[in-house]
């Protein structure tokens, strides 16, 4: 079996494991138990197969990127995620988690959104299937994040604030385990990203997992080699670069980079590069790496890019930095701007913001001519063009 698939209690290592209330066993212990079968039962594979196809547009282009290889001296390869129906990769996992809780028989569906835009692809896929749809957001970011306040809306989602402490993230996610504990029952909480107690990073991993398995396809199709020299993607919670690693894991070969989000810089206070300011702690139910105080406390992060700005990682990925499985890296706020530009003047494409931290990463690398890049583009842009066009003084 592979190094890097959990063990039974779900740990990576030192990391992963399953930290949450009394009151929510039952819950998490039901889809312990069976979400490995139903993923590997043949109806769910084929209606999960049929919906990614015809509903979110699988497979996702492999589209090498021309002026950008020129442009950084090897070949670049860009997976195309941002034409993923709703613009992210996001998607790919809420269409796997509404097909799972169908069959553990839930009517309703309850998930947590920062920026809003796991919020919007949960909600797109309960108006899909015809499930009631609650959505915790802090009240802050509900007033910073007004359009995806409105999608989740137009898409019939009930958006409920979390008025307590900072009135962001981590107030969301208490309001939502608060629910789940209530109703144990009924409802299927979906989770956004390679986070949460066991068995959520394995389940998302696992349905992120397409994108290498296309990757390696496309790739020979294309270049008649299976395997890059490199795979880059950007890790908030780290989903999209646990799907794009995922077939790639136990091929040494294959360098695996992933970048984070250094915000102003990783020594500014204003930062969210976990793995180079992270202790091992626990967040959302698992132990990893984490950025906090002295005393424990979760250390407020910051990037540019709301989908990065998060103060830990998915415990898979604090394995795959403390055993060097991959490179990290951390990209500054400005770096990624500029990067953004690049692609969107090289290739006629225009980046999500956590995307255009990865394309800043491929400076930092010792990229060689006759090397094959495979860079995970994770969304794409349109949702930040008010920050490009304010903070590149293109307004
Ligand atoms: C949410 C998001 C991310 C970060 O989340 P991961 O779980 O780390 O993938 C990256 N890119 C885009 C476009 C996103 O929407």
């Amino acid at each position: 079996m592979s190094h890097y698939q959990p063990d039974a209690r779900g740990y990576y290592g030192p990391f992963g494991g399953a930290f949450i209330p009394e009151m929510l066993y039952p819950n998490v212990e039901e889809l312990r138990a069976q979400y490995l079968d139903i993923l590997a039962d043949e109806s769910f594979r084929q209606e999960y197969q049929q919906l990614l196809r015809d509903y979110v547009g699988r497979p996702t282009p492999l589209f090498k990127a021309e002026r950008l290889s020129k442009h950084f001296g090897a070949t670049i390869y860009l997976k195309r995620e941002d034409l993923c129906h709703t613009g992210a990769h996001k998607i790919n996992n809420t269409v796997g988690q509404i097909l799972l809780a169908e069959r553990l028989g839930k009517k309703r569906i309850i998930a947590e959104t920062g920026a809003g835009q796991h919020g919007v692809a949960t909600a797109t896929v309960c108006a899909l299937r015809g499930l009631e749809c609650i959505v915790y957001m802090g009240a802050v970011d509900m007033e910073r994040q007004k359009p995806n306040v409105a999608r989740m809306r137009m898409l019939g989602a009930e958006v409920r604030p979390a008025v307590s402490g900072s009135q962001t993230l981590k107030d969301a996610t208490n309001e939502a385990i608060r629910d789940w504990i209530s109703n144990p029952t009924d409802t299927h909480y979906i989770i956004g990203s390679v986070v949460g107690p066991h068995p959520y990073p394995d389940l998302v991993a696992r349905l992120q997992a397409v994108i290498s398995e296309e990757m390696r396809r496309q790739l020979l199709e294309q270049a008649g080699r299976e395997l890059p020299d490199y795979v880059v993607a950007c890790v908030g919670g780290g989903s999209n670069a646990a799907g794009a690693f995922y077939h790639f894991l136990d091929e040494p070969a294959v360098e695996l980079v992933a970048v984070e989000a250094a915000g102003h810089g990783v020594d500014s206070g204003k930062s969210a590069a976990t793995t180079v300011l992270g202790r091992p702690g626990i967040i959302h139910g698992s132990r990893t790496l984490l950025m906090q105080d002295e005393h424990g406390q979760i250390t407020e992060p910051h990037s540019i890019s709301a989908g990065l700005d998060y103060p830990g990682i998915g415990p898979l990925h604090a394995f795959l930095a403390d055993s060097r499985r991959a490179r990290f890296l951390s990209i500054t706020d400005a770096d990624a701007l500029q990067a953004a530009q690049l692609c969107s003047r090289l290739e006629g494409i225009i980046p999500a913001l956590e995307s255009a931290h990865a394309i800043a990463a491929l400076t930092a690398l010792p990229l060689q001519a006759d090397d094959v890049v495979v860079l995970n583009l994770s969304g794409r842009g349109d949702k930040d063009l008010e920050t490009y066009l304010r903070e590149l003084h293109l307004a």
